[in-house]
């Protein structure tokens, strides 16, 4: 407190004579100052008032939303982006029920596998000189450094919407896509369109922003959602198809051509309890299937990012065999590329027999 000033009173020494309106300047400038404080503290505490009040604020509005985010992951909003409006169905707990029921449904026959043929490399060259489409595909290299030669489409049909940019595979990767999903569509009734992402490029090589996908043997694969087609939804509880997730994964290993699946452990979770609950009617054994119980041998592995999609690495002996034989023409074999799809059909390749090798050069232009 500033001493009040006393008539006569002294201070800092000095004989301030009579009380007088013109008080000195060292106690104008001490009041000056106490009220600064004064001020000052008001302002302060007026200011983490309002910033305590504006947290509450800003933390009350959010707190519903971020409860809502974890609930009810985004469903209809992007479930509609691939589905015309109207189509999306809610099915009830005794649809799913009856779903299960069908899970005993009898497997797709296999694909039929081209006879093997010994490629001399005199064939190879003529074949991808004359005819190149008698070669069917090849994958060349790996998956995150290869090129695919001859690969087919994934196309849209009634059981597959395309949803990647770039939906090239082996002939023997698309059809084992397509095998799968006509499964599932023949043992549920009503199943919607199942969404496939990326597969590879035309030609394969670098496929931003994967990492493999280069030589036509992975796709990315969407999970069947209860409440109708999607992609890139969040597979939990609430809203993955588990029955026909469950057929689709079963059906693409049992194709027998299947050397990883990467997905996510939640999700593996859900597929692999389900698959218990069949108990008898479930024809797949556990062993080796899921990470979750046996991490060394398990073909359904744990990778980061596939809780809204799954990934298959599919393995093609032929593709692979010829892989390495076109490896050694090198760049040629992009202007050997059939211009024409390969035919999807798995008819038996007919290749001339071997004969001695009598290398021709490849035509300059092609
Ligand atoms: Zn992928």
């Amino acid at each position: 407190m500033v001493p009040r000033l006393q008539p006569h009173a002294q201070i800092s020494g000095f004989d301030l004579g009579p009380a007088s309106t013109h008080l000195p300047q060292d106690v104008r400038r001490a009041r000056a100052r106490h009220a600064l404080w004064h001020w000052g503290i008001g302002l302060s505490a007026a200011l983490t008032g309002m910033g305590v009040l504006a947290a509450l604020v800003v933390g009350v509005m959010r707190a519903p939303k971020a409860l809502a985010v974890e609930d009810a992951p985004r469903r209809s909003a992007t479930i509609a982006r691939h589905a015309p409006r109207g189509v999306i169905a809610t099915p009830t707990i005794e649809a799913q029920a009856a779903a299960a029921v069908q899970a005993d449904c009898e497997p797709e026959p296999k694909l039929e596998r081209a006879a093997p043929v010994s490629l001399a490399s005199a064939d190879v060259a003529k074949l991808l000189r004359d005819d190149p489409e008698q070669l069917g595909s090849a994958s060349i290299g790996g998956p995150t450094r290869g090129s695919l030669f001859g690969g087919v489409q994934l196309r849209a049909s009634e059981g597959i919407t395309p949803a990647g940019d770039h939906g090239w595979g082996t002939r023997t990767v698309v059809a084992s896509i397509e095998r799968a999903v006509r499964e599932v569509r023949r043992c549920y009734d009503g199943t919607p369109k199942l969404s496939v992402g990326d597969i590879s490029r035309q030609g394969g090589g670098f496929l931003s922003p994967h990492r493999s996908h280069q030589s036509g043997l992975d796709a990315d694969i969407g999970y069947y959602y209860r409440e109708g087609p999607g992609w890139f939804l969040p597979a939990t509880a609430d809203t993955l198809d588990v029955p026909r997730t469950w057929a689709l994964v079963r059906s693409l290993i049992e194709g027998g051509n299947v050397e990883y699946v990467f997905m996510d452990r939640s999700v593996q979770r859900l597929l692999r309890d389900y698959m218990q609950s069949l108990g008898d009617k479930e024809r797949m054994p556990l062993e080796g299937l899921f990470e979750i119980d046996d991490k060394k041998n398990a073909i359904v592995r744990h990778v980061h990012g596939h809780a809204t999609h799954f990934h298959v690495r599919f393995f093609d002996e032929d593709a692979t065999a010829l892989g390495a034989k076109l490896a050694q023409y090198g760049p040629r074999i992009a202007r050997a590329t059939p211009r024409k799809p390969v035919p999807r059909a798995a008819a038996p390749r007919k290749l001339p027999a071997a004969r001695p090798v009598h290398r021709k050069p490849l035509p300059k232009k092609r």
